[in-house]
């Protein structure tokens, strides 16, 4: 029934004059912004965009990524956000994988994309900090009203992975960001319209797309945008801009907690500050607390739940430590194995169930299937509840390392270890790190007579797979444990002490 893109539309012609976007000094207004968006989407018809095309996203934190984001949705595509540090390999995977048709690329990035879009044909349009650059995309009539589509049609597919595998997409629907965006602006954060939102979350991720971009679009807040995380450059934003919600993943806090300027800080607009994406370390919270007087309220959520499933409540006990209570219209509890719930206070995996659910992942019914079985999706985190409904997280399930926020799936990097002529086997782990969390360590068995080095194999894998993900250490092991079967157990390899 309803596009997504009307959360803009109805915002802009409400409020035109209002700040959308901050960025380097300079404001946006909603009329503006959603000008430039129905700029594009009748490029993006013209060319040939039909409702329910994929259209790739491989941008920064810049205007652009709104009003190519916007566009895309008014002509009724499917938005597939890309981190912009994926190389060629990766990005023909995604475009692929999606059969995206065309894709908005950072100049710094064609490059790469171009590279990747070999297989799939994708058409790469450059785009500069406010839009596609000149002359890549022309012609056709500003689409200012949105193309209509159904509230289970798909509006963005975003690549995360379950257990196993690559990465696969998470196909949200209108109505699931929609509903998501309303109640993360309503109950959990309670976004006025003279709010300013700190935009230093990535836009390609979940957490900075939906919480960030559409939930403050959907009051008519403005969103503060920093191209991409840097602690320095958040303070004077915050301070500048006068921030009054702050978003951010842990490492985030502690960098910016941790920074010389962070005593310089003027943090008085600072009314409410959400954390998510993994696990807030108690000292970070109370330290940052204490240096600039504002509350922090921890969430948890997945791409597949678009992704607010859990939150300690404003109007509700703050509870420290947890990942608060199931958000309203959404249902949360721990599972057994066979998916009956445990008693409170014991150890179960998180399933939900809630109109933030995904519709699946894309082209893989499978998958699909193994994720939701019963109408409950399976998240792959355990966890006990509280007898008031407060969950706290236990451990991963699944062995996904998480680096500052951002996933790195050990098959993947271990695939790209073993294409190394010198590598027979390769178990890539996470390892205890005090900034990021967990940083990734490969334990690495050679072929008979190989010299290469642990730093050569680091350097190695640095130019082929993105910066987030290539393994910082590398340990070299007669042998990898394995179990009856051959497999390799990973879970019984850690880094030596000394190395
Ligand atoms: P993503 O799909 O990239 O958003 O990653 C989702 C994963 O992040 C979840 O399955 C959790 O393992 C982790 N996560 C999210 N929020 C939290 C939190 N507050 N505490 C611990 N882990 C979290």
């Amino acid at each position: 029934m309803t596009n997504l893109a009307t959360v803009l539309t109805n915002t802009a012609q409400a409020r035109p004059d209002a700040p959308a976007l901050k960025f380097m000094g300079h404001d946006i207004g909603y009329g503006p912004l959603a000008g430039m968006a129905a700029k594009v989407a009748g490029a993006l018809r013209e060319n040939g965009i039909q409702p329910g095309d994929r259209v790739a996203i491989i941008l920064p934190n810049v205007p652009a990524f709104p009003v190519v984001f916007w566009g895309i949705l008014l002509a009724g595509g499917t938005v597939v956000p890309m981190n912009p540090l994926l190389k060629a390999g990766e990005i023909d995977y995604f475009f692929s994988d999606s059969g995206a048709k065309v894709a908005f690329v950072w100049p710094d990035f064609v490059d790469e994309a171009t590279k990747g879009a070999a297989n799939a044909g994708t058409r790469i349009i450059p785009c500069g900090p406010m839009g596609p650059a000149d002359g890549t995309l022309e012609g056709g009539e500003p689409i200012a009203e949105a193309i209509e589509r159904d509230d289970e049609d798909t509006a963005i597919i975003l690549y995360t992975s379950g257990t196993t595998g690559r990465p696969k997409g998470a196909e949200l629907t209108h109505r699931n960001v929609r509903l998501n965006a309303e109640r993360s602006s309503g109950v959990i954060l309670e976004v006025r319209p003279d709010d300013v939102v700190m935009g230093c979350l990535p836009l390609f991720h979940v957490f900075g797309l939906v919480v960030g971009l559409v939930a403050a679009t959907n009051v008519g807040a403005s969103l503060a945008l920093i191209p991409r995380f840097d602690p320095g450059e958040a303070i004077k934003v915050i301070s500048n801009e006068k921030v009054t919600i702050f978003q951010g993943v842990p490492t985030m806090y502690a960098a910016i907690l941790n920074h010389p300027e962070a005593d310089a800080m003027d943090a008085t607009s600072l009314r409410a500050c959400a954390s998510g994406g993994s696990a807030m370390p108690l000292e970070v919270m109370r330290g940052f607390e204490e240096k600039f007087g504002c509350m922090v309220l921890e969430g948890y959520g997945l791409s597949e739940t678009s992704p607010v499933a859990s939150f300690n409540m404003p109007d509700r006990e703050r509870k420290p430590g947890t990942i608060g209570v199931a958000i309203p219209g959404c249902e949360m509890r721990c599972v057994d194995l066979e998916g009956r719930e445990v008693p409170v206070g014991e150890v179960g995996e998180i399933a939900i169930r809630g109109d933030n659910v995904m519709k699946g992942y894309w082209n893989k019914p499978e998958a699909t299937a193994e994720a939701i079985p019963d109408g409950w999706f399976r998240t792959g985190d355990l966890a006990t509840m509280d007898d008031e409904g407060y969950f706290t997280i236990v451990d991963r399930k699944k062995d996904m390392i998480l680096r500052g926020g951002m996933n790195v799936y050990p098959r993947e990097v271990e695939e790209l270890l073993y294409t190394h002529p010198d590598v027979l086997e390769a178990a890539v782990v996470g390892m205890p790190d005090e900034l990021l969390g967990e940083q990734v360590g490969a334990a690495v068995a050679l072929r008979p007579g190989a010299t290469v080095t642990p730093e050569e194999i680091v350097e190695w894998s640095k130019e082929r797979i993105a910066a987030y993900k290539y393994p910082r250490r590398v340990w070299i092991v007669n042998e990898l444990p394995k179990g009856p079967t051959g497999k390799i157990l990973r879970r019984e390899v850690h880094a030596p002490a000394d190395s």
